[in-house]
């Protein structure tokens, strides 16, 4: 049963799919998972980003048409479908459809779910313990200059390859917060600008993700004014993203779209260190079961959730120490080890993992935009690997088998891939990406 992980292990540079072996029927383990993070907890999270939309609104007016809600479309692509087919001479079953986290208001990616949703949970404790605010007051006092004057005196800080401290920045700085983002050397430069251009103060290392986590969080444990966002454990930006599937539902049943057992979703999402993803797929999982099939997507150079689960070493597992490089150019995904709470806690929800080389990026990115006239940044096309090949490698054809479903139940299935970054990138940043053939 385990030969799975062992040869996903000893091949863990290559483009491979993973089909996880600890995989569970959700009715199995629903109880277990409820003690970690329950159904209360994610409404929780949902209600607090409700009371926070008429502040989010007033600062952000790009919200102005959602109410101060930060949530994306889910659109329909079928003229990428066909591309995909074509370029693979193969036909992709199901309706495929982008869910655009890539043009989320405010951060312009996955990361204004978690990312954002922590920094006003900070927020909001802090104002209710030193009775700034009430829980029913109208938060758009958060707005005033009374309160950013308050928060002035704290900090925030987080260790970032780019996106999330992009959210975490851009939401702290609204909010008044000093803060202090630490990035990696993987992190691009526009990046970094952006966030200077808003009062932040960036911190730069010459080193990886993992350093620049461990840097940031030893900087803040010195000052008892400043906060963390630990994105290798927080459980608050986990609950952020599981916010998203709620949401999902209510989209899809707009579109009169069923999920049943004769009508499987199928949902692939790029993954860091796991959180975006996990979280995502966590929210998922409690609303439609065993009938949605989660997958992640990961650069072959740097594929620590698979290894992370396959190894059962989770945290602990760096893809470097088995014998990958752990560089790749989806910035995004450029995390060498993976979150100990996520690899965990997907241990018996994640149904695979695609890994992809980082040449094809650039290839699904020109398909979309070409197609679609959408345009998402690299590190978001690892999912296309998924979508192209998710009855292409033979365990995951048997994967869709040993679920009971055929191929023609598969034909009648929704397929996400989910998008999770680029609507911030600048245009003379994308004409470079356009331009790349590796
Ligand atoms: C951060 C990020 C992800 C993955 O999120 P993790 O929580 O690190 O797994 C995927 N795509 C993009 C563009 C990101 O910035």
């Amino acid at each position: 049963m385990f030969s799975e992980n062992e040869k996903a292990i000893e091949n863990i540079k290559e483009e491979q799919c993973w089909i996880n072996p600890f995989k569970l029927s959700f009715e199995m383990i629903k109880g277990v998972t409820e003690l970690v993070v329950s159904d209360d907890d994610i409404e929780d999270a949902k209600e607090r980003l409700s009371r926070f939309a008429p502040f989010i609104k007033k600062v952000f007016p790009e919200t102005e048409n959602t109410d101060g809600i930060i949530e994306s479309p889910l659109r329909e692509i079928p003229r990428m479908q066909k591309a995909l087919e074509e370029e693979y001479q193969t036909e992709l079953p199901g309706r495929l459809f982008l869910k655009m986290d890539s043009h989320l208001a405010v951060a312009g990616s996955v990361k204004a779910r978690g990312g954002i949703y922590e920094v006003l949970k900070h927020a909001e404790d802090l104002a209710l313990s030193q009775g700034k605010i009430s829980l029913s007051d109208n938060y758009e006092k958060f707005a005033s200059d009374e309160m950013r004057e308050f928060f002035k005196q704290y900090t925030v800080q987080v260790g970032s390859t780019g996106n999330l401290g992009m959210s975490i920045g851009i939401m702290s700085a609204a909010l008044g917060f000093t803060v202090k983002i630490h990035m990696s050397h993987d992190a691009k430069k526009w990046k970094k600008d952006l966030l200077r251009s808003r009062g932040v103060e960036v911190i730069e290392y010459e080193s990886d993700y993992s350093l620049a986590v461990s840097e940031g969080r030893k900087s803040s444990d010195l000052d008892p004014m400043s906060y963390f966002v630990d994105d290798e454990k927080s459980v608050d930006l986990f609950l952020g993203y599981a916010v998203a599937a709620g949401r999902l539902k209510k989209q899809l049943d707009d579109k009169s779209i069923t999920v049943d057992g004769k009508h499987p979703l199928i949902v692939i999402i790029p993954a860091g260190v796991g959180g975006a993803p996990g979280g995502i797929c966590y929210g998922l999982k409690r609303i439609f079961g065993d009938n949605v099939h989660c997958f992640f997507a990961e650069p072959s150079n740097c594929a620590s959730v698979l290894l992370g689960i396959a190894t059962q070493k989770f945290e602990k597992a760096n893809v470097r120490d088995f014998g990958a490089s752990g560089k790749t150019e989806a910035d995004g995904l450029a995390c060498a080890s993976p979150s100990s709470f996520v690899t965990r806690i997907m241990t018996n929800l994640v149904s695979g993992i695609f890994t992809v080389n980082d040449g094809k990026l650039y290839d699904y990115m020109r398909h979309l935009i070409t197609s679609e006239n959408i345009r998402i940044e690299p590190s978001s096309c690892a999912m296309f690997e998924g979508v192209a090949n998710l009855t292409a490698y033979e365990n995951s054809a048997e994967y869709f088998k040993k679920q009971g479903i055929s191929k023609d139940i598969l034909k009648n299935s929704t397929v996400i891939a989910w998008a999770t970054g680029g609507s911030l990138v600048p245009d003379e940043i994308f004409t470079e990406y356009l331009n790349t053939y590796l």
